[in-house]
């Protein structure tokens, strides 16, 4: 005979899976914000109360952008460079942004907006922010090879409206523009809550590159703290009247040389960047490991849901800041006939799966036939494999860990 539980605990059951149930449905929703060209030391020696606020329920970390110094996937410390490692998760070797004229970008790397506009049509994404470029060329609203990916709500051109900015000659109207760029996307945020949505601030950059280091720069990014704390005041509103959970997560496109002025090489200090963010859960690559910018589009398509296609997977150079990582820093050396894998474990469960190419078609928009070369535990940390049956002088290294994939180039070695 079927006992009959305790009216009490029939309830309590009911409400608890309910009350789970909800929260399990709390609609997952991503913000990134680029401050232009501001240095960690920079950042990390001024009060920032509103940037300690956010950090303080996620965290603050040194990041990186310029890909590996002095190997294949070097990486220009320029602006549009950076927003597109950050779009595509890839570094330039890859995307092909290699200036802020932004050229020829291979849109066969898709960004985060078109990868999540293929899964969820029906989503609402936003941009708000001066430089029209960086919905035009780099989401690809103009380009038919990016599938068009318009954002629904969209906010930007006004570097070139001169009538509601007028230009003074102290650049000040670089702070009026992210000024209305931020009333903007606050006023969006708590009205229509876009799904994924960007936001970009340029007046830091032009600080920089009109004074050097000095008061001016160093109270634009004072000025910027405010501005955030406009946009996580939205992001608080709608945490607590909807039942939404946020992600928003804040960096920069690079550092600065050391007098503060310009950027684009590889210098230590054009190099470092930062990232600050609400996320919880984040790992301990995050917090220990080196991250980088292209790290950032993983960690948002994992928060939204969004499933990467394997083959666009295998080539997407970040990992998530979040969440389980199997392993970090992949490297691979060829010594004749003999390719030397390493990768660092982090969580040393499981087999890595090693997948070699000598074809890269996926540039071309094509497909590359990967072969399974071996398969060893993740905790070995290193691997060799004999090539001697696949010659080539280029050689893509797919890594295929339980949580996450790595990979690496071999290519042919300069004249
Ligand atoms: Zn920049």
């Amino acid at each position: 005979m079927k006992k009959q539980l305790p009216l009490y605990i029939t309830l309590l059951v009911f409400l608890l899976s309910s009350y789970f149930e909800l929260a399990a449905q709390k609609k997952h929703k991503a913000l990134f914000v680029i401050a232009d060209g501001i240095p960690a030391d920079l950042i990390e020696s001024l009060d920032m109360p509103a940037l300690k606020e956010i950090s303080k329920q996620g965290g603050y970390a040194r990041a990186h952008v310029g890909g590996e110094r002095t190997g294949y996937s070097e990486t220009p410390t320029i602006s549009a460079v950076g927003y597109n490692s950050l779009l595509t998760g890839t570094w330039v070797n890859k995307h092909n942004v290699w200036g802020n004229e932004i050229e020829a970008p291979n849109y066969n790397y898709w960004n985060i907006y078109r990868l999540f506009k293929a899964q969820y049509p029906q989503k609402k994404t936003a941009i708000y922010s001066t430089w029209i470029d960086n919905r035009t060329k780099l989401i690809g609203s103009d380009a038919a090879a990016a599938g068009n990916i318009q954002p629904d709500i969209i906010f930007d051109g006004m570097e070139l409206d001169t009538v509601n900015f007028p230009h003074d000659d102290f650049g000040y109207f670089y702070n009026v523009i992210d000024d209305s760029v931020i009333n903007r996307a606050s006023a969006s945020i708590k009205k229509d809550a876009p799904d994924l949505s960007w936001v970009y601030l340029e007046y830091t950059d032009e600080m920089g590159h009109r004074h050097g280091n000095g008061d001016t720069l160093t109270n634009a990014v004072k000025l910027l703290d405010d501005k955030l704390k406009r946009l996580w005041d939205a992001i608080v509103y709608r945490q607590k009247n909807f039942d939404e959970e946020w992600q928003l997560y804040i960096t920069t496109d690079h550092g600065r040389e050391n007098n503060g002025y310009h950027h684009g090489g590889q210098g230590e200090r054009e190099r470092t960047t930062w990232i600050a963010t609400n996320a919880g859960n984040l790992n301990q690559y995050f917090f220990k490991g080196n991250p980088g910018i292209i790290d950032i589009m993983p960690s948002i398509a994992k928060h939204l849901g969004v499933k990467i296609p394997r083959e666009k997977l295998m080539e997407v150079d970040g990992i998530s800041l979040t969440g389980e990582v199997s392993a970090t820093d992949a490297d691979v050396q060829r010594n004749g006939n003999k390719l030397y894998i390493t990768w660092k474990p982090v969580d040393k469960t499981g087999m890595t799966k090693i997948w070699v190419t000598t074809t890269n078609n996926f540039k071309k928009g094509g497909e590359d036939a990967y072969k399974l070369v071996t398969v060893v535990p993740v905790s070995d940390g290193k691997t060799m494999i004999d090539v001697k049956n696949m010659p080539s002088d280029f050689y893509k290294v797919v890594i295929e860990l339980p949580y996450n994939f790595l990979n690496r180039w071999i290519i042919p070695e300069a004249p």
